[in-house]
């Protein structure tokens, strides 16, 4: 974890890190008030009971609680977005897979800040191998999740590349260093594992 984290910081992300998630949700909900705040999908965030401790005193907008596309839209075009990652690898990239591509936008659009929340598990090794775990672990157990009509949500453990319409795999963004656009961009390193 030592080398991803001063690799991270080395790439321009800032990095705080936590032992636990209620930890980092009393960090996050602590700093952030009287924002707009999008939020990606992400097991990791509803675990931590993000929305709920944010909702308190910022508009939040999280489509896994008000569903539709105006709430992406709003999600992406927020002054804070959240979400997760799918693997950050030990050169310090952050790795992303969407299937509408709303969550990757959240993190492109211009933006105060930008912040990805993962769990140990999601730190997986050099690049090729952070892309297959993002591939064939995190996509398979994310649509076993949604209940996606996908043949790797059969039993969550690998990726068939499949051409089903219900794919949640159609495009991939890698942050080798933080963007120009996003005055700040975060991660949250939580010492448990979280999400997939
Ligand atoms: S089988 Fe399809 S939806 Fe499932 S992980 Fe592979 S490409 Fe993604």
């Amino acid at each position: 974890m030592e080398k991803t984290i001063e690799n991270l910081r080395k790439n321009g992300f800032t990095v705080t890190t936590f032992d636990t998630a209620a930890a980092a949700a009393d960090y996050l909900a602590g700093g952030i008030h009287g924002k707009t705040v999008g939020m990606g999908g992400s097991a990791t965030l509803a675990q931590l009971g993000l929305y709920d401790r944010l909702a308190a005193d910022n508009t939040v907008f999280w489509h896994a609680k008000v569903p539709g596309d105006d709430t992406r839209l709003a999600a992406d075009n927020a002054q804070v977005y959240i979400c997760s990652a799918n693997a950050i690898s030990e050169e310090g990239f952050i790795l992303n897979i969407d299937g509408m591509g709303n969550r990757l936008a959240g993190t492109l659009m211009k933006k105060e800040r930008v912040i990805f929340v993962a769990g140990r598990n999601k730190l997986d090794g050099p690049f090729p191998q952070a892309l297959m775990r993002a591939r064939s672990v995190a996509a398979p157990k994310n649509a076993q999740r949604l209940n996606k009509k996908t043949p790797c949500a059969a039993d969550g453990s690998q990726c068939f590349d499949c051409a089903s319409p219900e794919r949640i795999c159609n495009a991939l963004l890698v942050f080798w260093k933080k963007t120009s656009w996003a005055q700040s961009m975060e991660v949250v390193l939580i010492d448990e594992d979280l999400g997939f």
